[in-house]
C-alpha cells in the first residue's frame, strides 16, 4: 500500500475532498478510502451493501433521539448506556410490545436485545455528528472499534 503524499488537494470546490475517512451513514463506523472509489469516493454514503440496504430506520432515529433524551436528563458528563436506550425504546414499542413472558421476535415490537446492536450504531452516528463521546470505563473510545458494553458522555466542548 503506497502511502501517497497529501499535496494536491482540490481547488476549494468542497466536492472531490482528498481522500479523509468517512463514517457510514447507517452503522457509524468510518470508511476507509479504497481504490474501487476512486472515481466516486464524494458519493460514498455507506461502508457495505447491507448499510445500504438497511439505511437509517425509524426505529433507529428513535434510538439516536432516545440517548439524547437520557443524556439531556443527566447531570453533565454523565454516561448514559446504550443498552438502556435500547431498553426505553422497546418498550415504548406501540400495542402488543409489551407482553413481558412469551414474547417473539415479531419484528414488530423489537425486544431490548433485538435492538443492542441498533442502540450501538445509533451512539456511533452521534459521535459522528459530535455530539457525544463513546466512553468505556470512563475513557474514550473509539467507536468503530469498541467491544463489549458501551457508554455514551455529552462531547464538552
Ligand atoms: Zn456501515
Amino acid at each position: 500500500m503506497a502511502r501517497r503524499s497529501r499535496e494536491r488537494e482540490p481547488e476549494a470546490s468542497g466536492g472531490s475532498a482528498a481522500r479523509e475517512p468517512k463514517v457510514c451513514a447507517s452503522c457509524g463506523r468510518r470508511i476507509e478510502w479504497r481504490a474501487k472509489w476512486a472515481d466516486s469516493w464524494a458519493e460514498v454514503k455507506y461502508c457495505s451493501d447491507a448499510c445500504r440496504r438497511r439505511r437509517v430506520t425509524a426505529t433507529d432515529l428513535r434510538l439516536e433521539q432516545v440517548i439524547l433524551e437520557l443524556l439531556a436528563a443527566k447531570p453533565n458528563s454523565k454516561a448514559v448506556d446504550t443498552m438502556d436506550a435500547a431498553r426505553a425504546v422497546a418498550s415504548s414499542a406501540p400495542a402488543g410490545g409489551s407482553r413481558a413472558l412469551g414474547a417473539t421476535a415479531s419484528g414488530s415490537d423489537p425486544t431490548a436485545a433485538q435492538l443492542s446492536e441498533p442502540a450501538r450504531r445509533a451512539a456511533r452516528r452521534l459521535v459522528a455528528r459530535g455530539l457525544v463521546d463513546m466512553v468505556q470505563n470512563g475513557r474514550v473510545v473509539d467507536p468503530s472499534t469498541a467491544r463489549g458494553p458501551i457508554q455514551v458522555r455529552r462531547r464538552s466542548h
